[in-house]
């Protein structure tokens, strides 16, 4: 947090605002102007996000979606709130990102068009390949919705076109979050885009308890009889929530907007550092990224590699103990959704359903990756995990 992010905050806290302020209003325009997107909707997180999105989709009993196994829980769990049902397609364990000859086989196999929607999901920043899910989506009657609550600033090339991540003709809807350890970070936070004006009116009324304010049903109570709108009106039409962002939030991710270009080239001089690094110290490749797609301007969210621990003679618990000894934070993302005790017990998984995500999840491990990072930090942590793995025999 900068001196003007919390100058920011104490501006709206001496305001007469604290939700749905001046604030939320601009950071939807920031929003849509970086990401290329005709409308963006704020709401209180990236799970409310995905939640909304598919309420808006209409979304419901009978209905599926499918998404990558290799996600936080939320990109699944969306489906789930509006009874529909989910399943997997399994990843390439090189890139994190969904298959799309896996997605193919699941559409294949639902005969009787169940599937309604699909949520690609850019894991760690880089887009997943949303073109060819389009035309499969398409094919299949159905819709996309991009998981892209880590590739805010993201783009991707399709037949010769660069494209934005929350622009994109490929999706219909577009959820980003702004939690603590997002790219923009609000507390919680979340927001939608969208270059549909009927899809952008939807999310704003879910958003908040299904109120119009607006062509009404119930004309006779909105109106009084001189036909002038009675001020105090409003109408439910629809089971909405409250997904408000508040405006102290929104102040902050105004103010963190513009640091977001900065953020972005600062994770791309560090990922290319780490990758250089990586070459040079692991020529046998027993250590390296996610192989990426060509064209793809990743956002770096995290900055994940594949380790081969059995190779190494280590488990990567204690890999991950010896890295925080040594002062240096990792993480691993993602469990596969479908090996957590709700899915496995709703869907009847067992381990080994989706080899290739089971197959990246033994290898992933994130290493650090935010801007105020430094070259001379990226070779502590490369040469500080060198000799962890390679002093283990
Ligand atoms: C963070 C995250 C979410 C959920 O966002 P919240 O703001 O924490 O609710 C959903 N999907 C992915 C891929 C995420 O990383």
């Amino acid at each position: 947090m900068t001196e003007s992010d919390i100058a920011a905050v104490r501006d709206v806290l001496k305001s007469d605002w604290l939700t749905q302020g001046p604030n939320i209003g601009t950071f939807e325009k920031k929003l849509a102007e970086l990401t290329g997107a005709k409308y963006a909707v704020a709401c209180s997180s990236g799970t409310a996000a995905l939640h909304l999105a598919m309420l808006a989709m209409d979304l419901g009993h009978g209905d599926e979606i499918v998404t990558s196994p290799v996600t936080f829980l939320a990109s699944a769990n969306c489906a789930r709130y509006v009874g529909a049902e989910v399943r997997f397609a399994d990843i390439n364990a090189a890139t994190g990102l969904i298959s799309i000859k896996a997605l193919e086989k699941v559409l294949r196999s639902d005969k009787k068009k169940k599937i309604k929607v699909i949520v690609p999901v850019h894991l760690g920043g880089q887009p997943a390949a949303l073109g060819e899910i389009q035309g499969l989506a398409e094919a299949h009657g159905a819709l996309v919705v991009d998981d892209a609550c880590h590739a805010l600033g993201a783009r991707y090339r399709y037949r010769g076109r660069e494209y934005r991540i929350g622009a994109s003709p490929h999706a219909v809807i577009t959820a980003f979050s702004f939690h603590p350890v997002k790219h923009v970070a609000m507390g919680e936070g979340g927001a939608l885009t969208t270059n549909s004006h009927e899809i952008a009116e939807k999310l704003r009324h879910f958003r908040s308890h299904g109120i119009q304010k607006d062509a009404f049903i119930n004309d006779g109570m909105a109106f009084s009889p001189e036909n002038t709108l009675n001020p105090w009106y409003y109408e439910m039409q629809e089971l909405g929530y409250n997904y408000r962002l508040t405006d102290i939030q929104a102040a902050l991710g105004v103010s963190q907007l513009k640091r977001l270009n900065y953020s972005l080239k600062k994770r791309h001089d560090l990922a290319e550092k780490y990758h250089r690094l990586l070459r040079e110290r692991f020529p046998d490749g027993g250590v390296r990224p996610l192989e990426a797609a060509p064209g793809v301007y990743n956002a770096f969210h995290l900055f994940i590699v594949l380790i081969d621990f059995i190779k190494f003679g280590l488990n990567r618990a204690e890999v991950m103990n010896r890295l925080r000894s040594a002062g240096i934070g990792t993480q691993v993302h993602y469990i596969p959704v479908y090996l957590q005790p709700y899915y496995r017990r709703r869907y009847g998984y067992n381990p080994g359903a989706f080899p290739e995500a089971d197959s990246y999840y033994e290898k992933a491990l994130s290493l650090p990756m935010y801007p105020q990072l430094t070259f001379k930090d990226c070779q502590r942590v490369i040469d500080t995990l060198k000799k962890i793995l390679e002093n283990s025999h």
